[in-house]
């Protein structure tokens, strides 16, 4: 199932699902039990919203061999963490600013995975538990800031930093799905998830004997080789099997001009 969150003129942004066609609403969060009402409203009468708001987004560095290399690090022995703020989550056709801080800006396709119930020291067997589904992120991030930083709070924490969407896929398994990144329809990223250095499972073990992982929270699982640079007016469109493609422009913000 693709659970989304929508907004129809004049009413709040709320839960939802998506058949393919249509949406149908849900009762309740998707953490509880829910129902769906039928299908029936056309998706181009809603706005999509990003479909989860996290509480927290933990997110891995270096989590494929090639990209690793093409920055000249190391492969970390155990998962590389760090953390970005949920005001940096915008949703599917929302606009990614350009910092007037930074001169680099770059993309980061990633598969996202999204947190269905509260869980510490998660068990390896009993991961899938407490998955929701997955969706798409762009771990958007001020590569020259990043670089003159110890911490990468500022570099990957600006508002607009996070798009993800469209929706989350429920029905997913993620061990070796295609994830594509294409800048002004121009392909510039293309692995599969099977590349990670630590798998899903590994990660939430991992995270979760550090910190609970709760409901709604994301999970970053790290981008592939081939990331670079992004300018104002380019369109980003990051495609994973399986689930969609999430698509965001590019803008100045407007203290830069
Ligand atoms: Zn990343």
């Amino acid at each position: 199932m693709r659970i989304i969150r929508y907004k129809q003129k004049g009413l709040d942004v709320q839960w939802g699902w998506f058949d393919g066609d249509n949406i149908g609403a849900l009762s309740a969060p998707p953490f509880d039990p829910f129902r769906r009402a039928d299908a029936n409203i056309p998706i181009k009468n809603i706005e999509l919203f990003a479909p989860v708001m996290p509480g927290k987004i933990i997110a891995v560095g270096r989590n494929y061999v090639e990209h690793a290399k093409e920055h000249q690090v190391e492969i970390p022995d155990t998962p590389l963490l760090f953390l970005k703020p949920s005001t940096s989550v915008i949703g599917p056709g929302q606009v990614i600013i350009l910092p007037p801080q930074s001169d680099l800006v770059e993309f980061e396709a990633e598969l996202a995975v999204v947190m269905g119930r509260a869980g510490r020291w998660i068990d390896i067997t009993q991961v899938d538990a407490y998955i929701l589904g997955y969706c798409i992120a762009n771990d958007v991030t001020a590569r020259d800031l990043q670089n003159v930083d110890k911490q990468w709070t500022r570099a990957k924490g600006f508002d607009t930093f996070c798009p993800l969407g469209p929706w989350i896929e429920t029905d997913l398994d993620p061990s070796d799905v295609l994830i594509t990144c294409r800048v002004n329809e121009e392909i510039r990223q293309m692995s599969s998830t099977r590349e990670m250095v630590f798998n899903i499972p590994q990660l939430i073990v991992y995270i979760s004997s550090i910190m609970t992982l709760n409901p709604g929270d994301v999970i970053l699982t790290g981008t592939p080789a081939g990331v670079g640079r992004i300018d104002p007016d380019d369109k980003i469109q990051i495609s994973i099997e399986g689930i969609g493609v999430l698509e965001n422009l590019v803008k100045n913000d407007r203290r830069k001009v």
